[in-house]
């Protein structure tokens, strides 16, 4: 028996909803045994900000049950971006489906959810993902989501001109931006870590990047016109993140790169003054590069310690995202068919 997992604005909670049996799957599709899931911060702020029908889970690791699909098998581990195609749109009805001009979130109103023990997705959504060892390497493959948002703040930062000794500051010690410090520090560049909240700074350490405190950085000024890339992982979909502070911490020609979001962020002359700075967003995530992404990370997901991730049974889903609100643990995640573990056959 499969169950999914469905928000409840009047719980205020996630309640259980047996799935039944899937039906026979067509051409291109999937079943997938869903295994862990992280939750994101964007999860949380649509939960916290009462949006109607959140689309909740996106960043996940499966294992294919049956397949009508010649690319993937049964056993095969896979993954997923976060928007899959609507089927609805003409290049949809017509079977383009990576054509796609209505991408949907996973999770949203008629979009499949991987908050299931089993879920069903096309052949052209899916991105296949070695084989973990263990349990504890399939825990951090719900990571590689992420650590590629980090690879897509080094490639901006590369294609506006990163040099090797160039001196990077990342602002926010959130999941995105402890993976985008780790994205350059792997790569041997010389990258600290802005962060109000002291146990995150924590994090960082953990994993040898330097901190830098930042209130008392801006009091003290001294890291003002230090940096060659500023990177700002800050913004949270809600507020206005550090995007009026960056212009200080970089050098007059220096570089800046965005990946949070930002719901109302003013730019004020002043911030910015007598800098001449490129900046480049990180926005568009292609299937090919999570791909590469992947293939970098995946030998490196060692590296990362176990303090990053608190995991949890997929029974106290409700308890997982009260504890993802308090955002004081790094990253909260799921495992939706925890008995069965890696190697289930
Ligand atoms: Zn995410
Ligand atoms: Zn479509």
């Amino acid at each position: 028996m499969s169950n999914h997992y469905i928000y409840d604005p009047d719980l205020e909670g996630f309640s259980k909803v047996e799935s039944g049996e899937h039906s026979a799957l067509k051409r291109g599709e999937v079943l997938i045994s869903v295994k862990v899931v992280g939750i994101c911060g964007s999860d949380i702020n649509r939960l916290v900000h009462k949006i109607d029908k959140p689309a909740i889970g996106h960043e996940w690791v499966g294992k294919v049950l049956r397949s009508e699909s010649d690319r993937f098998k049964s056993g095969d581990w896979v993954t997923s971006g976060a928007h899959v195609a609507c089927l609805e749109c003409p290049q949809c009805k017509n079977g383009i489906y990576s054509q796609c001009t209505q991408r949907k979130l996973l999770g949203g109103e008629g979009v499949a959810t991987i908050l299931a023990q089993e879920t069903v997705l096309r052949e052209e959504e899916l991105i296949p993902l070695p084989t973990p060892r263990d349990e504890k390497e399939m825990r951090r493959m719900s990571l590689l989501e992420v650590a590629f948002i980090g690879d897509c703040a080094f490639s901006q930062a590369k294609r506006i001109g990163l040099q090797k000794e160039d001196k990077v500051l990342v602002f926010g010690a959130g999941p995105v931006g402890l993976f985008s410090a780790l994205a350059f520090k792997e790569r041997g560049f010389d990258v600290k870590i802005i962060e109000p909240r002291k146990e995150r700074l924590g994090l960082a350490e953990e994993v040898d990047i330097d901190t830098v405190a930042f209130s008392r950085a801006l009091i003290e000024g001294n890291h003002f016109n230090k940096y060659d890339v500023v990177v700002d992982c800050s913004g949270d979909s809600y507020g206005a993140g550090a995007i009026s502070v960056l212009g200080k911490f970089a050098k007059i020609f220096g570089k800046v790169v965005i990946v949070g979001r930002y719901k109302k962020a003013n730019l004020i002359e002043m911030d910015f003054f007598e800098k001449s700075l490129v900046a480049a967003w990180v926005s568009n995530h292609q299937h090919s590069e999570f791909l590469k992404s992947i293939e970098y990370w995946f030998s490196r997901l060692e590296k990362i310690p176990d303090s990053w991730q608190t995991a949890f049974p997929i029974e106290q889903i409700n308890e997982a995202f009260e504890v993802a609100k308090t955002r004081s643990h790094l990253k909260c995640c799921l495992y939706l068919n925890k008995k069965e573990g890696v190697h289930d056959e």
